[in-house]
């Protein structure tokens, strides 16, 4: 018997269904929502994305900017999610 069943035990893996599954994503540079706030962090794996070197400096951002995820747990997740990406030239990404 062989159920490939990794990511269904994944670690990063915390219910992020939740608010993440089906949205709509968009690959960007970080920017910081405002000048007190000056990094956020992965939504799977808490890797941190800010302007300062040494962090991710881009990823994957919900429309609203409020959820961040790093480029390999964009990947290792993206089947499971059904992100829809989006272009930052689309209308829709414009907030
Ligand atoms: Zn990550």
């Amino acid at each position: 018997m062989s159920l490939n069943n990794k990511h269904m035990n994944d670690w990063r893996l915390q219910g992020q269904e939740r608010y993440l599954g089906g949205i709509k994503l968009t690959h960007r540079r970080y920017k910081p929502m405002s000048t007190s706030w000056d990094h956020d962090h992965c939504e799977f794996c808490g890797s941190k994305f800010s302007v300062h070197q040494g962090d991710f400096a881009a990823g994957y951002v919900s429309m609203d900017l409020k959820h961040w995820i790093c480029d390999g747990c964009y990947n290792d997740f993206k089947e499971r999610f059904h992100w829809v990406l989006v272009s930052e030239a689309d209308p829709e990404a414009e907030v």
